[in-house]
């Protein structure tokens, strides 16, 4: 048996936890993170959404960590994390299908001013608006064509918008014009009615959606964050939608989550809300995807979609 510790949801989600693992491999024993019974030098694998600081560096025998999503942020800001040691990111389809499903819905909340809706419907009031555009005229920019932003673009293309993507590295994706590094960001951006974010949060990406990015967009333009909210410059979002230069954004994530109550963002007429829940993966298919990448490990073969420190993510 190999010895799994869990951090991820509520120490109440660890029987479900146990039957999702027992049903894909019985000889993975799963535990809670904080179980007394399992001495720390019995570890083996962890699977875990934002470990406590300094507890990763203190399983002796640990061979892998688990991140519980797609970024690992969440892992390498503990100074202490196991740096020596593999680090898997999630990156099974579901995850890209749910982000898919977010940023469609996203793009096309922008698209028909549901904001604007929602709103009249909290007043019972009836206000009419026609919608300025069709899918077709409105070009969607994806920054980060991963895992999440290449499933994202084809889903997109499906409902008729045109996109393109902005990523390191040149893509070869069908339909889809490739950007590639801070060189070509210019030109992606002005050819951008709606800029969706997708990147993992690194030091080459923090604040990068700032009042320069921004005021490189068309006016008009609608914004999508769904990669991490240490990329926006929130009083330059306020700024730029205030004075009409951007149409609406929708904003998954934040800096602080929860966002606090008191923030700006949450009754701002151009802003639509929703709490981190963009991709939010079910604990059978995470217990599918790290029982593999665990057997394949034992059985001497790689470990899927490791976290790269050179890169960042
Ligand atoms: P991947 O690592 O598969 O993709 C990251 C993409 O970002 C790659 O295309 C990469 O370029 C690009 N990138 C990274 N740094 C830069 C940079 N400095 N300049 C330009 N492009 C850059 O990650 P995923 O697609 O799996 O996930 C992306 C992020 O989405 C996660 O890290 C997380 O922050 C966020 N996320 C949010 C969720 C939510 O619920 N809101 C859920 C899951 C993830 P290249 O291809 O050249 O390497």
């Amino acid at each position: 048996m190999v010895k799994l510790l869990v951090k991820s949801g509520g120490v109440e989600a660890l029987p479900e936890w146990q039957a999702c693992f027992g049903a894909v491999d019985p000889t993975i024993s799963v535990h809670w993170w904080e179980d007394a019974d399992v001495p720390a030098a019995e570890v083996d694998y962890v699977l875990v959404w934002e470990p406590a600081a300094g507890w990763l560096a203190s399983l002796p025998r640990l061979k892998a960590v688990f991140s519980s999503a797609a970024g690992v942020d969440h892992i390498t800001c503990d100074p202490h994390w196991p740096r020596h040691l593999p680090l898997v990111r999630l990156g099974n389809p579901e995850t890209a299908q749910r982000m898919g499903e977010y940023v469609v819905w996203a793009c096309l909340t922008l698209l028909r001013d549901a904001r604007h809706f929602a709103l009249g419907q909290a007043e019972h009031a009836w206000r009419y608006r026609e919608s300025r555009y069709i899918a077709p005229e409105r070009r969607v920019g994806i920054m980060g064509m991963g895992n999440l932003g290449r499933h994202a673009a084809a889903m997109l293309q499906g409902v008729g918008f045109p996109v393109q993507g902005w990523s390191r590295s040149r893509k070869e994706l069908p339909g889809v014009v490739s950007f590639a590094g801070p060189a070509e960001l210019p030109e992606f951006l002005s050819s951008t009615d709606t800029l969706v974010c997708l990147l993992p949060s690194t030091a080459e990406t923090a604040g990068l959606i700032d009042a320069r990015l921004i005021a490189q967009l068309p006016r008009g333009a609608g914004l999508v964050n769904a990669g991490r909210g240490s990329h926006l410059v929130v009083p330059d979002l306020l700024a730029a939608l205030d004075a009409g230069h951007l149409g609406g954004a929708v904003l998954d994530v934040f800096e602080e989550e929860p966002l606090p109550a008191a923030s700006l963002l949450w009754s701002h007429p151009g802003i639509t809300v929703t709490p981190h829940i963009a991709s939010t993966a079910s604990r059978s298919g995470r217990a599918r995807y790290v029982a593999g990448a665990i057997a394949d490990f034992e059985a001497g073969r790689p470990l899927p979609n490791l976290y790269d420190p050179t890169r960042g993510y």
